[in-house]
């Protein structure tokens, strides 16, 4: 018999917190961790590597606690590195197990057989999306209302190029609750605000939205915030709190938009 791919003692793919949080909001950051199974060691990377943007979306679990606290939403964190296996994909896309990644190449990715790929996806991203549809089919056999928001957060500069959003909103087949956000960012005063942009959603480069949102007919948001405005405490804070005002202001939105 061979080794389990997760050993006991290693972290459960899945971090629930605030799971029975009253809010409407129920938050997920598909990204948030940057651990790698004992098995994998660093996929090859040298450490510093493991630290990168490429690993993680660097300080958005840290905003997602912030968020779940201030709104006593349910939040659920995925531990293990994007490079393990991306919880964001489908696991059928080739880039679900990135060989390269940005402008690095991911040793312990390369030339997986359809077995290595197969573990991965059952050891983790098979439980952290489970969690999330048993959550999600609870509240609908509750009768509770659910708005989706997928947290993440993006490098400020991508193979050299600046970006100059400060956050944006994604959004596929249904924008009304982005674009009620992306009203009220705007509103700040202080922001660039993309919508769409750096990224979009697409059933090839998500999965947390097109499966747990549009499937489910609930209303989404994929928010990305800018690294570097929340690699510190004090700007994870800072944003747990201005989207803990605005979320709630957006659904009333939303909700007055489109009655029912
Ligand atoms: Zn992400």
């Amino acid at each position: 018999m061979t080794d389990p791919f997760l050993g006991p003692d290693e972290p459960d793919p899945v971090a629930f917190e605030n799971v029975t949080g009253g809010s409407v909001f129920f938050l997920t950051c598909d990204h948030g961790g940057r651990a790698f199974p004992r098995r994998l060691g660093t996929l090859g990377l040298p450490a510093p590597e493991t630290l990168r943007h490429i690993a993680w979306d660097i300080g958005i679990g840290a905003v997602g606690q912030q968020l779940s606290r201030l709104l006593d939403a349910a939040v659920v964190l995925q531990h293990y590195s994007r490079l393990v296996i991306d919880c964001n994909r489908d696991p059928s896309v080739a880039s679900s197990i990135p060989e390269i990644s940005e402008l690095t190449e991911i040793p312990g990715n390369r030339g997986l057989s359809d077995e290595e790929r197969g573990i991965r996806v059952e050891a983790v991203f098979r439980p952290y999306h489970a969690a999330i549809a048993t959550a999600l089919d609870r509240r609908a056999a509750e009768g509770r209302a659910t708005a989706l928001v997928a947290l993440h957060s993006f490098t400020p500069v991508f193979k050299s190029v600046s970006r100059p959003w400060h956050v944006a909103v994604l959004f596929n087949r249904d924008p009304r609750l982005a674009h009620a956000l992306a009203e009220l960012l705007r509103a700040e005063g202080d922001l660039t605000v993309g919508e769409n942009e750096p990224y979009a959603v697409s059933d090839l480069t998500d999965y947390t939205v097109p499966v747990h949102g549009e499937r489910r007919g609930l209303p989404h948001i994929e928010i990305e915030i800018r690294q570097d405005l929340i690699t510190q405490s004090d700007g994870q804070k800072e944003w747990g709190e201005r989207l803990a005002r605005l979320l709630p202001a957006a659904y009333d939105e939303f909700r007055r938009g489109w009655p029912g």
